[in-house]
């Protein structure tokens, strides 16, 4: 049984990606920042009939991540899926945006994928299979109000076809996702920002989507479901757009 890793999985995309990977058959390891947020994760996959653990982290900090990799590792397994989800938003036009408001973007989504990452291929390599799926953004492409999400999500997709050329010959895929706009609390609270009623919103980003609507935790996590898959195995350095059209 493959035991996987999601971070960020307390609720949105992760929790229902966790879930999903649970379906798949593999054990999982529910991590957030705070321990006991994850419990409705972990309780929603064993109701399920499924195996998880919650793990209390802060992917950007060295320490916590070395410590949440060996605690899975114990409880679990060895860890031979990834997918960093982890994320936070701090939007702002750039001349108002602080230094703190970079800081904390950059250092959740670039330096939390890579801490993560470097902590979970020592078990990757050595099994000779892994899988790691990075949580992008169609905001890589460019995004008013979001230079420090933009940067650290374009980033992310630069990280993955490295990890793909470096880790490809020890039987290890890398992939993007790259989301439109989903409902999760962190669009409900972009909405909130500017002044939006969120089904207003969704309204009005489902108007011009092609496939006209928005996009669910479950889009995403079917995807990952698919390049985390013992059959993915040459498909790597990807990204994938899941948007609802070519670029959202
Ligand atoms: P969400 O509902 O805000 O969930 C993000 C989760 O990450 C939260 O539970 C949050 O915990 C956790 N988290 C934040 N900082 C963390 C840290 N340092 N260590 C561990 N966990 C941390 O977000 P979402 O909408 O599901 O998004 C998931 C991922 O998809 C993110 O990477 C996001 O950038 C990406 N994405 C989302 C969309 C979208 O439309 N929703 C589109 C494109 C990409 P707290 O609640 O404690 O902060």
């Amino acid at each position: 049984m493959r035991v996987a890793i999601v971070t960020g999985a307390a609720r949105g995309i992760g929790a229902v990606t966790a879930q999903r990977l649970a379906a798949d058959g593999m054990k999982v390891a529910v991590v957030d920042l705070d321990e006991q947020s994850c419990q409705a994760t972990v309780d929603e996959i064993r109701k399920n009939g499924g195996e998880a653990v919650a793990v209390g982290a802060d992917v950007s900090d060295t320490d916590a991540v070395a410590a949440a990799v060996d605690r899975v590792a114990e409880q679990l397994g060895a860890p031979t899926v990834l997918v960093n989800n982890a994320g936070v938003i701090r939007d702002n036009l750039l001349f108002k945006m602080t230094d703190s408001d970079w800081d904390s973007v950059i250092s959740v989504h670039l330096r939390g994928a890579f801490l993560m990452t470097r902590a979970a291929q020592a078990h990757m390599t050595q099994a000779k299979y892994g899988r790691i799926v990075n949580l992008s953004s169609t905001s890589a492409l460019g995004n008013r109000g979001q230079a420090n999400y933009a940067a650290a999500k374009a980033g992310l997709q630069g990280f993955t076809k490295t990890l793909a050329i470096e880790l490809g010959p020890f039987g290890v895929t890398a992939n993007a996702v790259a989301p439109g706009f989903i409902v999760t609390e962190m669009t409900a609270a972009t909405a909130a920002r500017v002044g939006v009623d969120f089904e207003q919103f969704q309204a009005a980003r489902a108007a011009e989507t092609p496939v006209r609507r928005v996009g669910y935790p479950a889009d995403i996590a079917h995807t990952i479901s698919f390049l985390v898959s013992e059959g993915a195995g040459f498909v790597t350095g990807q990204v994938v757009y899941v948007a609802g059209g070519p670029r959202g």
